[in-house]
């Protein structure tokens, strides 16, 4: 059993997280200021004795006792971290080095969620790891890639200056329950959508892709690549290679909730990513036979069946 922190651990993918390794046995400090997580996410394992909630804010240092450090806490969809775009960078930049520095004192191992956004607007497809990316360093979304890409870098300096034993990933788009209904991202908005009978707002033309991960999968590559040999450290992308358009997207998510909502076209937002694939071959090579294994159409049954017994 070992002790494991989880920084945004009561967010969407933290709360996987957390009840995925409470499972397994371990014991979790689940560390929130509740930005955009809420305690809800994580109230069925508040009664758990292996579980500990901590309301803080990574901006400020933290210590504890842990084996292991998983490093989530950051707004992720557009809308949140643009609303506040300092402290998106703040925490991206302030949160890595405050978390780097409490691995360092207690010789924790740490591992980064790091995002397909370091590839900014891609012009390299499927993106391999090796790719540097496109990113606007000006631009609307640059808090959050920019914040995400100096923290990569803070990471790989505290490997080679200090020895910290670090795991880097990059999370490809992902859904499933307990995303938040009103964040703005995309699978969200077309089945909340969708469900309320309102139109389903596709930004731009719609031809723009992406690449959806269930969240299940996610949690297993991030278990599997922090068990990994000190010597990979990654970048590793963490994705489904699955590719579907916005309008794909939403004729899918349509057909599986028999709604009869109309289709209609908003402006797109500067610097949206034309296209997004991981390339996943790096994973699968190296997180011990690791591969997506919930297809879109089955993970948005899920994801719908969750939004239907949620008051939204
Ligand atoms: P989320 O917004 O649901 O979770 C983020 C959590 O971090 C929230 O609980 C929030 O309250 C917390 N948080 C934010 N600022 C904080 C701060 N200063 N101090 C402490 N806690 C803070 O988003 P998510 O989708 O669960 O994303 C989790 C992580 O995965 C993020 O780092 C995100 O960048 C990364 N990621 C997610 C995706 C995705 O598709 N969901 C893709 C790439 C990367
Ligand atoms: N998008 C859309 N309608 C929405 C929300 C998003 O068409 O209601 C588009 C958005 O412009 C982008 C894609 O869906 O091209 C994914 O958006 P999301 O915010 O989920 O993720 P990200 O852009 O960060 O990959």
């Amino acid at each position: 059993m070992k002790r494991i922190l989880i920084t945004g651990g009561a967010g969407f993918i933290g709360s996987h997280l957390s009840e995925r390794l409470i499972n397994d046995g371990n014991e979790v400090i689940c560390l929130d200021n509740y930005f955009t997580g809420h305690r809800s996410n994580i109230a069925h394992l508040l009664s758990r004795p292996n579980f500990e909630l901590v309301r803080h804010d990574v901006t400020m240092p933290y210590f504890a006792e842990v084996d292991e450090i998983y490093n989530l806490a950051c707004p992720a969809s557009p809308i949140h971290y643009q609303y506040n775009p300092i402290k998106t960078i703040k925490t991206s930049v302030m949160g890595a080095i405050n978390m780097l520095g409490l691995a360092k004192r207690v010789n924790a191992k740490i591992l980064q969620a790091s995002t397909s956004e370091v590839y900014g607007d891609p012009t390299i497809h499927p993106q391999p790891e090796t790719y540097w990316g496109n990113v606007n360093p000006i631009g609307p979304r640059s808090c959050y890639d920019e914040g995400k890409r100096c923290a990569e870098s803070l990471f790989i300096n505290y490997h080679q200056q200090n020895n910290i034993r670090i795991k880097i990933i990059r999370i490809f788009n992902t859904y499933g329950p307990r995303m938040n209904a009103y964040d703005g991202r995309v699978v969200s908005n077309f089945i909340v959508q969708a469900l309320k009978g309102e139109s389903i707002s596709i930004y731009g033309d719609g031809n723009q892709t992406r690449s959806f991960q269930y969240v299940d999968d996610l949690v297993e590559g991030m278990i599997r690549m922090m068990n990994t040999d000190d010597s990979f450290i990654g970048p590793v992308n963490i994705g489904n290679p699955g590719e579907f358009t916005m309008l794909e997207l939403a004729e899918k998510i349509l057909e599986l909730t028999g709604s009869n909502s109309k289709i209609i076209n908003l402006k797109l937002p500067q610097d949206d990513p034309m296209q997004r694939k991981p390339n996943i071959e790096l994973a699968k090579q190296n997180l011990n036979g690791w591969k997506p294994l919930i297809n879109l159409e089955e993970g948005l049954i899920r994801t719908i069946d969750y939004f239907r017994n949620t008051t939204i």
